[in-house]
């Protein structure tokens, strides 16, 4: 075992470093997949243990600079989960001449990883996909681009970009690293269950998901699916049993709930996020089209999001109100107290019967109470900061 399981957040780090091959992801009764070493193969180099992001705290990088972020483009601001700044910078990178990775679908709606090097083809990332994307061999391909020269602009989880900048050993000058303010990843399993279960109800395969539909505005929280006979679901947080499910810290990886990655110093370049509590810092800007808010850890990152500043609306935000809202900013989020017996029933239950058995709680009163809670806590963690 290189590290405890609830510890390891499946980055791939160990797999792609391993000089031996001889490291497989295996997945779990949950869904979740972890690193299994084959020891007839393996020679004790102790690589993937110098590679695990999780055994090697972070060095504590300076506290950031925040910033209001708006794509000038209505039309990818739409499609994206906040501002829509992801798809300027990709924009950016692959018009001098780079290449893009991020979080997509395969044809079998898994979340994956891959790269772009086509303007057309950077569409695949653009929105927020609720579920734990798998790494492969995007690590191994990142460093074969950097190697040869080109830029390279990597999105992530925040244990992700840890796991590449630990893979690659160095820094490259033409590696530019994004990753996400992340609540957590969701089981993948309990995503193909999710699936299943309304493409039973529609009759038809889905053909197109969007985690974070607008039509209903940015606040909403709305997930659209389409199926392969053009019948269409909409359904906002309240009564999606995915989201739901999400939010309440039931699907999450073991690691989540632990996380080490969560702090304002990160390993990235720019941090993207959902600028929630924009209406309140930053009025003028809130129209609930969605506000990206962007956390700049690097002169790279700096550099980078002034070399888009033609295409962008931003404003630069003063950083304990811009996370006051956004809590998974700095600290894990706590595990859902019925979350281990959720996972026993999976495999048992109907998803959408599994769901209001463990998240019952009437909506209105969970948000009049999360609604309490964040406001002390807002104040609370402005107070620390
Ligand atoms: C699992 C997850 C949890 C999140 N939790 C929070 C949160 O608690 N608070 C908050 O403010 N924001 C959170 N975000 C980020 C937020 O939803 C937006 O992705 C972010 O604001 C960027 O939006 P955008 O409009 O600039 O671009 P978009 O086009 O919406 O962003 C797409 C970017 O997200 C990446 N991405 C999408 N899905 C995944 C995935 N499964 N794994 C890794 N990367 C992915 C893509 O590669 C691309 O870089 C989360 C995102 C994810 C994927």
């Amino acid at each position: 075992m290189i590290v405890a399981s609830k510890q390891c957040s499946g980055c791939y780090a160990c797999v792609s470093a391993c000089p031996q091959s001889c490291i497989k992801m295996k997945i779990d009764n949950e869904g979740f997949w972890y690193p299994e070493v084959l020891s007839d193969s393996c020679i004790d180099c102790g690589v993937c243990e110098r590679v695990c992001p999780t055994k090697h705290k972070q060095a504590q990088i300076s506290e950031p600079a925040a910033f209001a972020v708006l794509n000038k483009d209505e039309n990818v601001r739409s499609r994206s989960s906040s501002g829509g700044v992801f798809t300027v910078l990709a924009e950016h990178i692959i018009e001098s001449g780079g290449v893009v990775f991020g979080a997509g679908f395969d044809e079998g709606f898994n979340v994956v990883h891959s790269f772009a090097e086509q303007k057309s083809d950077i569409r695949q990332f653009r929105g927020s996909k609720y579920v734990q994307s798998r790494i492969g061999q995007s690590y191994i391909k990142a460093r074969q681009f950097l190697k040869s020269g080109r830029p390279v602009l990597f999105s992530g989880t925040p244990c992700q970009i840890a796991g590449l900048k630990s893979y690659l050993g160095h820094e490259y000058d033409n590696l530019f690293t994004v990753d996400l303010i992340c609540h957590g990843v969701p089981s993948p399993k309990a995503w193909n269950k999710y699936l299943k279960h309304n493409e039973q109800r529609a009759g038809a395969p889905v053909a197109d998901v969007n985690f974070r539909s607008k039509q209903q505005g940015w606040k909403k929280f709305e997930m659209a699916l389409s199926f392969g006979n053009k019948m269409v679901y909409n359904k906002t947080l309240d009564k999606d049993e995915y989201l739901r499910a999400f939010l309440q810290n039931v699907t999450l990886r073991p690691s989540c709930y632990e996380c080490n990655f969560k702090t304002l110093g990160r390993a990235s370049d720019l941090t993207l996020a959902d600028f929630w509590g924009v209406d309140t810092v930053m009025p003028e800007l809130a129209d609930d089209k969605g506000v990206s808010l962007v956390l700049v850890h690097s002169d790279k990152g700096k550099n980078l999001l002034d070399s888009i500043s033609d295409k962008i609306v931003w404003q630069q935000a003063d950083l304990k109100k811009a996370i006051a809202f956004n809590s998974a900013a700095v600290k894990p989020v706590e595990k859902h107290s019925a979350r281990d017996l959720f996972f026993k029933d999976l495999d048992n239950m109907p998803f959408d019967a599994l769901v209001n058995k463990y998240c019952r709680i009437r909506f209105k009163t969970r948000v009049r109470r999360v609604y309490r809670s964040v406001g002390s806590k807002a104040k609370r963690l402005i107070a620390k900061i």
